[in-house]
């Protein structure tokens, strides 16, 4: 198993990153915004996380993208 380093992504409204933590290995995609219909196999995991400074959520969507295998 390789190992998964920690995701961050940027706060939206302050700049600050924010720990993402991975939902499972099958959806390997995360996005701020929600993708597009056509564009991701089955289901999208959806995060609300919250900036540790300026208290605002923050979601991430986790999706498998369609040329995954
Ligand atoms: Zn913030």
């Amino acid at each position: 198993m390789s190992s998964i380093s920690k995701l961050v992504v940027k706060c939206p409204f302050c700049g600050t990153l924010v720990e993402v933590p991975t939902p499972d290995r099958v959806h390997s995609v995360f996005s701020t915004t929600k993708p597009a219909v056509n564009s991701y196999r089955k289901n999208i995991i959806e995060q609300r996380l919250k900036c540790s400074k300026c208290k605002k959520s923050v979601d991430v969507y986790w999706y498998e993208p369609l040329n995954n295998r």
